[in-house]
């Protein structure tokens, strides 16, 4: 519904503070109408196209009544604009346990909604991320031919659709190579003309770099039939 006019109140930038204290009253209001009429199982949702305000009415509302709420960053642009957006208004308040049920506003492919909602949520911990692909940001010292980003793309593209659950690191060079794989299943890392491939701390080989991924999926899939091969013989047995 929209917000209900009150006297004298002119709508303007001046006034964001009021209106958004406007906002966050009228649904109260309406929350006791509805209550009041028998209803219980419903939930609210206070949308703005600006994450502070977003912030500032789901925290009030949220002091104020034990409701549910959905929460969304509403029309915040295009892919980018928006994931910026929705991450800061929806990860705030969902990070300090307020908001029940989230809707990321895109305009553009209604999959990316569903991708980021997804991922912001693995972010905090609130959903389990089945691929976490662990990959650095690049420096002087990449080693990859057209930089690391090339091989954390071909990995998620390798990785889509992978059903278990599993982190990967993918590095540029040598140097935090071995620990971020030590931390991961699976890590590649990019050098000079072959490649590193480790499971764990585990070096299992070196590899031409263009056949990195490709050995990565191989010890995966590997991985995968060995547990499938133990858990067989533990049912047997
Ligand atoms: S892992 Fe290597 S390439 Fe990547 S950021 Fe660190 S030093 Fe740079």
């Amino acid at each position: 519904g929209s917000i209900e006019p009150r006297k004298g109140l002119q709508v303007n930038k001046d006034m964001e503070l009021e209106m958004a204290d406007l906002m966050v009253d009228t649904a109260v209001e309406w929350c006791e109408r509805f209550e009041s009429w028998g209803f219980r199982n419903f939930k609210v949702s206070l949308k703005s196209s600006d994450p502070l305000t977003t912030i500032y009415t789901n925290r009030r509302f949220a002091r104020l009544t034990d409701v549910p709420l959905h929460m969304g960053v509403t029309e915040a642009g295009t892919l980018e604009a928006s994931t910026v957006k929705s991450c800061v208004g929806l990860g705030t308040l969902l990070s300090e346990g307020i908001g029940d049920t989230i809707r990321i506003s895109i305009t553009g492919n209604p999959v990316d909604e569903v991708r980021i909602g997804l991922d912001l949520l693995a972010s905090l911990r609130l959903r389990k991320k089945n691929v976490d692909i662990v990959s650095c940001p690049s420096c002087g010292r990449d080693e990859v031919d057209g930089g690391v980003e090339v091989l954390a793309r071909a990995v998620e593209e390798a990785m889509k659709g992978y059903k278990g659950n599993i982190t990967v690191s993918v590095l540029g060079c040598i140097v935090n190579g071995p620990g971020e794989a030590g931390q991961a299943d699976f890590g590649i890392v990019g050098a000079k003309d072959a490649g590193y491939l480790y499971k764990g701390e585990k070096l299992l080989c070196r590899v031409p770099n263009d056949k990195l991924v490709a050995a990565l999926m191989k010890e995966i899939a590997l991985e995968e039939a060995r547990r499938k091969a133990d858990k067989s013989v533990a049912a047997l047995s």
